[in-house]
């Protein structure tokens, strides 16, 4: 399993990283990122993260890390195919 951080002190509570997760959103039962009522995000359940690294990669802070993460994520497709436009910023 992954372990994801997010670095409360770069965070800047900008949702994209929620907005742009394919495993997270109210869609998701089981979201991989939350936005808190104190508008940090929060790291709900590590076990549905498909090391896509679209937070990653997208995050403007540089807030996201991820350690861990499984080989098979080697076989995932390109992140870019798996956001949905709509949430494309
Ligand atoms: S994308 Fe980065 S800065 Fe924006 S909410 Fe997510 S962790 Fe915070
Ligand atoms: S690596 Fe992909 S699935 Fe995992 S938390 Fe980040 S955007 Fe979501």
């Amino acid at each position: 399993m992954p372990e994801i951080r997010v670095v409360s002190e770069r965070c800047v509570a900008c949702g994209d990283c929620v907005s742009l997760c394919p495993q997270s959103g109210s869609d998701v039962a089981l979201p991989v990122l939350v936005l808190a009522e104190n508008g940090q995000v929060e790291v709900a359940d590590p076990r549905g993260c498909i090391c896509c690294f679209t937070c990653v990669e997208f995050c403007r802070s540089a807030a996201i890390m991820i350690t861990g993460a499984l080989p098979a994520a080697e076989g995932q497709p390109d992140v870019y195919p798996t956001r949905p436009v709509s949430r494309i910023i």
